[in-house]
């Protein structure tokens, strides 16, 4: 069954695979654009990698260019697609690059920040042809439907089988394409809700379909809520017109991105200012609770390494994050600031 089902799919892939820019290499890939675009796809959709992958590559064309970038530019230019720990981790690794070379082994690609075991096989099969299965979210599911697979796909053990079962699908030489040929098959035929069996080009290889129970798998275990944690951010008016914003530690969540900071960080009490904005933002692992409140400021202004004064209109220059940027927006309609 395994080598009509790969042939069937790299046909359908041969056929319909989708035109990617950072596809056109030819193969093998071009490690560079290859890895960038995997690193911005994580948590991530293709419509929205799209424009920021483009701006990048301008930006920084090659791992040279990247390595010898300042981390805040680096930050700056992710600013907007989330989770910047993967504009850290790319920095980190075109260092890396630049001073010992591209990998060219699993366990090469591995030792790169950021680079797990999905990226690491995705990598490997598609900038140096080894016979690796690139096994992530999306193709877990294809799997498990294909297989049938009845096992909640958070679990491990899961995991460990359906990987097994990857490598062992995989058409030796072609690992490249087969990888590609998956993701594209999870991104537009074996959707997550609604299954589009009907278009399928392996239907019939599939035990879910044959079984009626696609949209049913994979299982999963029912999910723990996130904890919830209250922050305030106090939007702090100099008598000038300037606002003040704190650069986060670059270990902390956020880790090198400003933020407005909290109140007790400017001398104020906490339930003080004018209640501006409150709302929620949603990590992967946590909530925070965001009391936003304006302060006019009276008096000397704090300083510190970490605090930056100024106005509005300069901020655009530093990397936010996404709350800050939510406040700024409020702040400046509140009081036709900018
Ligand atoms: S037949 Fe349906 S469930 Fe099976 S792989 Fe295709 S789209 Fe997914």
């Amino acid at each position: 069954m395994s080598g009509a089902l790969a042939a069937d799919l790299l046909a359908w892939f041969a056929q319909t695979g989708r035109d990617l820019p950072w596809r056109r290499s030819g193969r093998p890939r071009d490690p560079y654009p290859a890895w960038v675009a995997e690193a911005m796809l994580q948590q991530t959709r293709v419509e929205t990698v799209l424009p920021y992958y483009a701006r990048w590559l301008r930006a920084f064309p090659d791992a040279g260019t990247l390595a010898a970038a300042p981390l805040d530019a680096v930050l700056a230019q992710w600013q907007g697609l989330g989770y910047y720990r993967r504009a850290r981790n790319l920095h980190a690794g075109a260092q890396a690059v630049a001073a010992a070379g591209w990998p060219h082994t699993l366990a090469g690609w591995r030792a790169l920040p950021g680079v797990g075991p999905y990226m690491a096989a995705a990598l490997a099969s598609l900038c140096d042809g080894l016979d690796a299965a690139a096994v992530d979210g999306n193709a877990l599911r294809v799997l498990a439907r294909l297989s049938g697979e009845e096992g909640a796909i958070d679990l491990p053990a899961v995991r460990v089988r359906l990987t097994g079962l990857a490598n062992a699908l995989l058409p030796p030489g072609r690992a490249g394409e087969w990888n590609e040929a998956v993701m594209d098959l999870g991104a537009a035929v074996c959707l997550p809700r609604r299954p589009r069996c009907g278009d399928c080009p392996v239907r019939r290889h599939c035990a879910a379909a044959a079984s009626g129970r696609a949209a049913d798998l994979p299982a999963r275990r029912p999910r723990r809520p996130q904890p919830v944690e209250d922050v305030a951010m106090a939007v702090a008016l100099a008598p000038d017109g300037r606002i003040c914003l704190q650069r986060r530690p670059d270990d902390a969540l956020l880790g090198g991105l400003w933020v407005f900071p909290d109140p007790a960080r400017l001398g104020l009490p906490p339930a003080a200012g004018w209640p501006l904005l409150a709302f929620t933002h949603v990590f992967t692992h946590r909530r925070w609770r965001i009391d936003g409140r304006l302060h006019r400021m009276d008096g000397p202004l704090p300083e510190a390494g970490d605090l930056r004064w100024l106005h509005p209109g300069a901020v655009d220059a530093l990397a936010l994050a996404a709350p800050t940027r939510r406040l700024l927006d409020a702040a400046q309609r509140t009081l036709q600031i900018g």
